[in-house]
């Protein structure tokens, strides 16, 4: 009998196709959104497997689904997944490492040239019939020879960097583990305390997971510490940055702008202060959001997958 397997992201036919074609062993596959309230209880019974992106794997789900043999993330960021109780339960949570790095840095470099350029002012103003053609060229810039400064420097941060580099920045960097240094030389990167990083960035670009030591890490202080000129990328996780202290930054120019993919409350509420400033760049957490990505992180997925059903240790896993 094939094993069961529950996929808890909303899909549509399009994704169903993908996520199907990379599941070479032909499990049994559950759509979470598709199964009526009244039969999930049923069928967490039976799974063998949960695949999942950003929805919650909660306490209840993980105790009322007593086959289960692992959890696997579609990504990296596994604040979603009660990853206590399912050690206690002996599940293995598994990532996909650096299978999106490449999509969120794409993304990263996209917003810090959208807020140097006023792209989403301009596209919007140029639709409406207006002609902005000199009155934002003395706050436009360009990213060469500007500092990037990087909070966090894993397979993401390094991506980006690579890509920062490549149009002319200067690149710094904190991490709580410092890079090899084969790697700061290829970028002639400069590894510096957090605050440093701030106080010397242009641009600063938040890539450290979403922890109990990284919540709220950017907050009204160390807003305060950047240049008046720097924007604030923010693709990794909503809570990292106090988004109050975050929008009475920019409301009070303390900083330039904001590109934000990842956002405290998802979807962001309507009424979140930051959506309202022409500075700010604001996605839906799209950051992996590519099929490029997709593919990757779901061939991975499933390889991994595999193999547990062959009876091996999965790979990447965190807890
Ligand atoms: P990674 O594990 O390769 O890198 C994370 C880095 O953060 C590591 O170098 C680690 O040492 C560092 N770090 C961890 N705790 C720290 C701390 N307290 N202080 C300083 N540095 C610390 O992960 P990654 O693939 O680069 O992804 C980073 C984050 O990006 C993910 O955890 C996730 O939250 C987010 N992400 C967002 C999207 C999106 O769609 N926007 C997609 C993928 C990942």
């Amino acid at each position: 009998m094939s094993s069961k397997l529950i996929y808890f992201n909303k899909v549509t036919p399009a994704l169903k196709k993908i996520l199907e074609s990379n599941d070479s062993r032909g499990m049994q596959i559950f759509y979470w959104h598709e199964i009526p309230e009244g039969e999930r209880k049923n069928v967490l019974k039976e799974a063998d497997y949960f695949l999942v992106a950003t929805e919650k794997i909660t306490k209840e789900m993980l105790q009322s689904a007593p086959k289960l043999k692992m959890v696997q993330k579609t990504g990296v960021g596994v604040d979603n997944i009660d990853i206590k109780t399912a050690k206690e339960l002996g599940i293995p949570v598994c990532k996909t490492p650096g299978a999106n790095a490449i999509s969120v840095a794409e993304l990263t470099i996209g917003m810090i040239l959208s807020l140097y350029r006023k792209l989403n002012l301009l596209d919007k103003a140029t639709k409406n019939g207006q002609w902005l053609m000199w009155e934002h060229r003395l706050t436009s810039y360009e990213v060469y020879g500007k500092t990037h400064g990087f909070i966090g420097f894993g397979k993401i941060g390094k991506e980006t960097a690579k890509r920062s580099k490549a149009l002319g920045t200067k690149i710094i960097y904190y991490d709580k583990i410092r890079a090899d240094e084969e790697f700061e030389n290829s970028l002639d990167a400069k590894y510096m305390e957090l605050d440093e990083v701030l106080k010397n960035a242009d641009i600063v670009s938040l890539h450290v997971p979403l922890l109990p030591e990284t919540e709220g890490l950017i907050g009204k202080r160390e807003l305060s510490l950047m240049k008046p000129t720097a924007i604030l990328i923010n693709v990794s996780r909503g809570k990292i940055v106090d988004e109050n202290a975050l929008a009475e930054a920019l409301a009070n120019n303390v900083i330039a702008g904001a590109g934000i993919d990842a956002w405290s409350s998802e979807p962001v509420e309507r009424d979140n202060p930051l959506l309202a400033f022409d500075n700010v760049v604001a996605t839906p957490h799209i950051g992996a959001g590519t099929k490029d990505a997709l593919n990757r992180v779901l061939s991975m997925a499933f390889q991994n997958i595999a193999l547990v059903e062959k009876g091996k240790t999965p790979m990447y896993v965190v807890n």
